[in-house]
Protein backbone atom coordinates (compact mmCIF):
# COMPACT_ATOMS: atom_id res chain seq x y z
CA UNK A 1 0.00 0.00 0.00
CA UNK A 2 1.45 3.51 -0.58
CA UNK A 3 1.52 6.48 1.85
CA UNK A 4 1.80 9.68 1.12
CA UNK A 5 5.82 9.77 1.52
CA UNK A 6 6.00 6.58 -1.00
CA UNK A 7 5.44 8.98 -3.90
CA UNK A 8 8.58 11.13 -2.80
CA UNK A 9 11.19 7.94 -2.72
CA UNK A 10 12.54 6.41 -5.70
CA UNK A 11 13.25 2.80 -6.58
CA UNK A 12 16.42 2.46 -4.42
CA UNK A 13 14.96 4.29 -1.36
CA UNK A 14 16.80 7.60 -1.69
CA UNK A 15 14.25 10.90 -2.07
CA UNK A 16 13.18 11.39 -5.94
CA UNK A 17 13.18 14.70 -7.25
CA UNK A 18 9.33 15.03 -6.29
CA UNK A 19 10.75 14.17 -2.71
CA UNK A 20 13.72 16.57 -2.90
CA UNK A 21 11.58 19.82 -4.12
CA UNK A 22 9.32 18.61 -1.65
CA UNK A 23 11.74 19.34 0.99
CA UNK A 24 13.51 22.16 -0.64
CA UNK A 25 9.88 23.70 -0.48
CA UNK A 26 9.41 23.00 3.09
CA UNK A 27 13.13 24.42 4.05
CA UNK A 28 12.12 27.51 2.77
CA UNK A 29 9.37 28.00 4.12
CA UNK A 30 10.51 27.07 7.44
CA UNK A 31 7.59 23.99 7.74
CA UNK A 32 10.44 20.52 7.68
CA UNK A 33 8.76 19.33 10.92
CA UNK A 34 5.59 19.07 8.90
CA UNK A 35 6.88 16.51 6.35
CA UNK A 36 6.05 12.59 6.70
CA UNK A 37 8.34 11.41 9.36
CA UNK A 38 9.63 9.10 6.47
CA UNK A 39 10.85 12.04 4.80
CA UNK A 40 12.31 14.07 7.99
CA UNK A 41 14.09 10.78 9.16
CA UNK A 42 15.62 9.50 5.77
CA UNK A 43 16.99 12.98 5.14
CA UNK A 44 18.07 12.62 8.77
CA UNK A 45 20.37 9.84 8.28
CA UNK A 46 21.59 10.00 4.85
CA UNK A 47 24.17 12.09 3.89
CA UNK A 48 23.77 12.02 0.17
CA UNK A 49 20.17 13.04 0.36
CA UNK A 50 20.72 15.43 3.07
CA UNK A 51 23.43 17.40 0.36
CA UNK A 52 21.26 17.02 -2.75
CA UNK A 53 18.98 19.02 -0.51
CA UNK A 54 21.50 21.39 0.72
CA UNK A 55 22.57 22.18 -2.98
CA UNK A 56 18.65 22.39 -4.23
CA UNK A 57 17.75 25.16 -1.61
CA UNK A 58 20.81 26.86 -2.24
CA UNK A 59 19.90 26.36 -6.32
CA UNK A 60 16.33 27.67 -5.49
CA UNK A 61 17.66 30.94 -3.79
CA UNK A 62 19.52 32.27 -7.20
CA UNK A 63 17.40 33.69 -9.97
CA UNK A 64 16.20 31.28 -11.92
CA UNK A 65 18.92 30.35 -14.89
CA UNK A 66 18.40 29.79 -18.42
ZN1 LIG B 1 18.95 9.00 0.69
Amino acid sequence: MLTDADMYFSYDYHLNDSGKSFYTEAIRQDRVSQLPPEIVMHVDQCNRCRKEVEVLSKEDDLNDKD
